[in-house]
């Protein structure tokens, strides 16, 4: 792709680990976890307007990215950075009306009263889920989900057979109209495609929010076509953020897509010894704090509190509200706690929780440095709390 389509990209003068808290975190104990809102303005009250996609990709300072399934692209080749830790990760970002180029009929009522029309026509024929991110200096934000046309691409279909379409090998011919790639083509061989999980610890923290509420929005998409009070088929509304039935005798309802809540605990004795726990379903050697889904009905409290004796044994006394993110695998929202243990008996159902084991700091890092024990990923909340306790990276 050629320069002018690479949107210019500021956010790499934002580190990851900015002097000042998060302005959006709830505590200080946990402010910069990875995958949570930073920095976007999410604009709500524009999502409704039904022209608002289309304008946006009319302009040349919208930001476009790409998601699929849950995935996010990134230029061609920076894949293979996710196993570097000090690497630097960037969205592949793309120009609007660039994007609005790519699809097909999107131009042709470019000059006419229905311009707005021909462009929201032309993407929903394109089977692209465009979702309207937000907006952060002056730039909006917009994500296109293409899962649908890859699964649309896989059946013959003569819509997506045309010279316009036809691949296009070389950099320079990308800048000429008449010859450009399709979406799909672009994303295919221009493109790396990254899970939340490997981006993450590598991207800003504006990029990675970006990633996190477009791979969330995809995987729902994804999910779910039909409404489920009736059964009827459902379209994408208020740019990409909700649903419509399609049967007017349900009202055309609106669906919003569902967040699982589930809490994380990180329980510590009156030494500060941290509880460690291996689960049956984790790979040899992974060892992690005290997390489960809230139950129907039950507040965050209890939830915790049972999981830590379900999974442990181990009673809760104080418990302290530290921080959440968002896990979209596929739908959750960790909120975390420290708990304090009542007592140190430790007893597990040898089921679902296969050992767990009180560490002091010195203890645990010695598991890891021997690899006895290996830690959470770097874009888990489980991470950040356990390097809260040690009270350092790791
Ligand atoms: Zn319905």
């Amino acid at each position: 792709m050629t320069d002018q389509a690479l949107a210019e990209d500021d956010e790499d003068k934002q580190s990851n680990h900015a002097s000042m808290f998060a302005p959006l975190a709830l505590t200080h104990v946990l402010p910069f976890l990875p995958l949570a809102q930073n920095g976007v303005d999410y604009q709500v009250d524009r999502r409704d307007d039904p022209e608002l996609i289309a304008r946006l990709l009319g302009d040349d300072s919208t930001r476009v990215m790409l998601v699929r399934s849950g995935k996010v692209a990134i230029p061609k080749g920076q894949g293979k950075l996710v196993d570097y830790d000090v690497a630097k990760i960037r969205l592949t970002m793309l120009a609007g009306s660039y994007v609005r180029d790519l699809i097909p009929h999107a131009q042709s009522g470019m000059r006419t009263d229905t311009q707005a029309e021909a462009v929201r026509n032309a993407v929903q024929d394109s089977q692209c889920i465009p979702i309207f991110l937000g907006t952060r200096a002056d730039h909006a934000y917009i994500a296109l989900d293409i899962s649908q046309s890859v699964i649309a691409a896989e059946v013959p279909n003569p819509r997506n057979v045309s010279a316009d379409n036809a691949f296009v090998a070389d950099e320079s011919s990308l800048a000429a109209s008449s010859a450009r790639p399709s979406i799909l083509e672009l994303a295919q061989s221009r493109c790396d495609w990254v899970g939340l999980r490997e981006f993450a610890p590598h991207a800003s923290t504006v990029e990675a929010s970006l990633a996190t509420t477009a791979a969330t929005l995809s995987m729902w998409h994804r999910a779910q076509h039909y409404c489920p009070y009736c059964g009827t088929a459902t379209i994408s509304v208020y740019s990409g953020w909700a649903q419509r039935c399609q049967n007017a005798a349900d009202d055309n309802r609106i669906i919003f897509p569902r967040i699982e809540p589930a809490v994380i605990t990180a329980i510590v004795d009156a030494q500060d010894r941290l509880l460690l726990q291996h689960n049956s379903a984790w790979n040899p050697g992974f060892y992690s704090v005290t997390a489960g889904f809230v139950e129907a009905g039950e507040n965050l409290e209890h939830a915790a509190r049972r999981e830590a004796r379900e999974e442990t044994g181990i009673a809760i006394s104080d418990l302290i509200y530290t921080g959440s993110q968002p896990w979209p695998f596929p739908s959750s929202l960790m909120m975390s706690f420290k708990g304090y243990a009542r007592d140190t008996a430790i007893h597990v159902d040898g089921v679902e929780t296969q050992s767990a084991r009180w560490v002091s700091r010195d203890e645990f890092i010695r598991a890891l440095t021997t690899g006895e024990m290996q830690a959470p990923g770097k874009a888990t909340i489980a991470r950040y709390m356990i390097e809260e306790w040690y009270g350092a990276e790791f």
